[in-house]
């Protein structure tokens, strides 16, 4: 699995792109993932812990459960790695999907786990 990716970022854009908005119990757990992964050093390692819990949100996804959580992962990870590869070149800035979705999601991502931090480091 860790060979689908190309680097830590790569995993991190692509997972960032396949995330539902409005999921708020999955997003709060690959929120956390992020955070832990950001502490680490080894990209490997990185791409193998968010994937691994970008795997265990899939149970409400019916496509996913149907066709093999791996399978399904593996197929997205290639469209998406597409879709991304085309959108660095052609990006429209203006009114763009792909940057709206990601910054949504990051804010989304921030606002979570500031809310979980302890207030005693938050000054
Ligand atoms: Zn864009």
């Amino acid at each position: 699995m860790t060979t689908l990716f190309d680097s830590y970022k790569e995993c991190e854009s692509v997972i960032i792109q396949m995330c539902n908005y409005n999921d708020n119990t999955n997003l709060d757990r690959l929120t956390m993932a992020i955070n832990v992964c950001h502490s680490l050093q080894d990209d490997k390692e990185k791409i193998w812990r968010l994937s691994q819990t970008f795997l265990k949100t899939l149970w409400n996804n019916d496509e996913a459960v149907r066709k093999g959580f791996h399978k399904y992962f593996k197929d997205e990870v290639e469209k998406i790695k597409q879709m991304l590869e085309y959108h660095e070149k052609e990006c429209p800035k203006h009114n763009c999907k792909v940057c709206a979705h990601e910054k949504n999601i990051k804010e989304k991502m921030v606002k979570m786990y500031e809310r979980k931090r302890p207030k005693v480091y938050s000054q």
